[in-house]
């Protein structure tokens, strides 16, 4: 048995195996940027945002794309294009980034958590199913950390009993369901092009739909009921009756930025899956720890994250914190996920103002939380003879684990 670092032992490396700089820069985008500033041309509907969107749209395969200021804010446009207000409620799964539930207090309704399920940790569509009320108006499956719903179960379940689904793909640039661009398949699509995600401009967001009257609700709540094609001043027509407009208006800036990133992203999303490819062949076999699964009928990963689950021996006893602490250790950087968003200290929801189907999320407080290991995009593109590290760290301390079963964390 080799020995642990964590322990004493030799680390599998010494040069700390972490985060390729993220967000991507280059000279090209800062002439392009250079550009643009020189224009004057920087928002309401800049060319450089028509352009943006019409790229978006053609690389998912949607009708329509609407750039907004956030991916928080997409997801409120969303719900509210599609009527969603006081007295409703909206699925949404326990395990995710708290904006997703905030869109939906935003809005005035009720958000109601629902189990994730243990292989994709997404939205469990059964239980999606057993939590519908005569309230239930829309769903917001989580294409979490670089997994998909199950969006065929998903939309039927939604279609049989007249619910909207709004499919959060903030997690998901770059992902294909059955060949399609997700995002582009329910009722609209929202993305988050914040700092970290994998098409980055700081700033941003963006919502895809296939639906004329729903793009159109969509750009006048983002563009304080202007409709497209409308000169700033020169308003002919005001919004439907019932949908109060915000300025979330993005920049051409942004757009610029995701313009040339988005150009890269076929090829960044085929180095993320060769390089999982590569950890998954040295975990084959190594009882102990499992990768989130893609997603039933994923024809390509949009990776966000990697996901490790250490669920069953010899890890399942080993604490969370003590499994981080040995991958640190023998060189790798490596974090945990949200946990519920119930339980998240931002969220200062009143119990009265939301719902746990069930009462409680016990795969997604476990499971989700307290078993899951988390490695970010941006660490996935190291070279590859790192990338093989990565997988031979993870195996030697799944093989080693019988050395952490007394390990006691020195106390701080
Ligand atoms: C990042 C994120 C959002 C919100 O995006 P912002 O652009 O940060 O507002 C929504 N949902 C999920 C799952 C996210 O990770």
């Amino acid at each position: 048995m080799a020995k642990l670092a964590l322990l004493g032992g030799k680390p599998v490396t010494t040069q700390k195996i972490g985060p390729m700089p993220w967000p991507p820069r280059s000279e090209s985008t800062a002439e392009a940027l250079k550009q643009v500033y020189l224009s004057g041309q920087w928002s309401f509907n800049s060319v450089e945002e028509q352009a943006f969107e019409k790229e978006f749209a053609a690389y998912t395969g949607a009708k329509h794309a609407i750039f907004m200021v956030n991916g928080t804010v997409t997801l409120e446009a969303a719900l509210a294009a599609l009527n969603v207000g006081p007295g409703d409620e909206v699925i949404v799964p326990a395990l995710t980034w708290m904006a997703t539930a905030m869109a939906v207090h935003y809005v005035g309704a009720k958000p109601v958590f629902v189990d994730i399920e243990p292989t994709t940790l997404c939205l469990d569509p059964e239980k999606f199913k057993q939590a519908i009320t005569p309230r239930t108006k829309a769903v917001i499956p989580v294409h979490l950390l670089g997994s998909m719903a199950h969006l065929d179960k998903i939309i039927a379940t939604a279609k049989a009993h007249k619910i909207a689904v709004v499919e959060d793909c903030a997690h998901m640039q770059g992902g294909f369901w059955k060949g399609k661009g997700v995002g582009a398949i329910g009722d609209i699509g929202s993305f988050s092009f914040q700092q970290s995600k994998t098409l980055s401009s700081g700033e941003g967001g963006i919502c895809l739909t296939n639906d004329d009257e729903l793009a159109d609700r969509l750009y006048r709540f983002k563009h304080i009921g202007y409709g497209r094609g409308a000169e700033q001043g020169g308003a002919k027509a005001g919004p439907p009756e019932g949908l109060r407009c915000h300025n979330y208006r993005c920049t051409a800036f942004q757009a610029v930025i995701l313009r040339h990133q988005l150009k890269a992203l076929p090829k960044l999303m085929k180095t993320y899956a060769s390089n999982v490819a590569t950890i998954k062949k040295i975990l084959t076999g190594v009882k102990g720890v499992r990768i989130q699964e893609p997603g039933a009928k994923a024809t390509q990963q949009g990776y966000y994250n990697l996901a490790f689950i250490f669920d069953s021996a010899p890890m399942k006893d080993i604490p969370q914190d003590t499994i981080i602490a040995a991958l640190n250790a023998e060189g790798m950087a490596c974090g945990g996920t949200y946990g519920p968003v119930y339980k998240h200290t931002l969220y200062n929801a009143l119990p009265s103002e939301y719902r746990i189907a069930g009462g409680s999320c016990p795969v997604a407080e476990i499971t989700g939380t307290t078993r899951t290991v988390t490695v970010s995009h941006y660490t996935l593109s190291n070279s590859k003879s790192n990338i093989r590290k990565i997988g031979e760290i993870i195996k030697k301390v799944v093989t080693n684990a019988a050395e952490l079963k007394d390990y006691v964390p020195a106390t701080k």
